[in-house]
């Protein structure tokens, strides 16, 4: 009973430090996680982002970079990744536009397309200036 507990604690506490950063890594969650919970482990800390995503209380990017990234904004949308900071930015992009490169994906090879995976990569302002 107790372990469920912390388990809910720990999970509020990585859900927390999620929201309040812009899509960090599990690395940047569990350096924000420990000033509260100074004993937890990086496996904790990966263990619960996994549960957390699999509840579907969270995703994880696809397409942003070579490690993972978190984010706790659920609706549909892109993102740009600046390959030098690593800084991950939203995009608005009308996702209308998007279903119909799925439906000419779909056209072209025959495929029953359920999802895309679109991520753009190039230099923030903050590294141009
Ligand atoms: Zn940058
Ligand atoms: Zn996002």
């Amino acid at each position: 009973m107790t372990t469920v507990l912390r388990m809910t604690k720990q999970r509020e506490i990585i859900l927390e430090a999620l929201e309040g950063a812009s899509h960090p890594s599990a690395e940047t969650i569990y350096a924000e996680v420990r000033k509260r919970l100074p004993h937890i482990s990086l496996g904790t800390v990966y263990r619960n982002l996994r549960q957390l995503k699999e509840t579907g209380d969270i995703s994880e990017l696809q397409c942003s970079g070579e490690y993972s990234r978190f984010d706790s904004n659920l609706s549909r949308h892109y993102h740009v990744t600046c390959s030098l900071c690593g800084m991950v930015m939203d995009i608005d992009i009308d996702p209308a536009s998007l279903k119909e490169m799925e439906e000419e994906v779909g056209k072209k090879t025959g495929f029953d397309i359920s999802s895309h995976c679109v991520g753009f990569h190039g230099i923030c302002q903050d590294c141009k200036g």
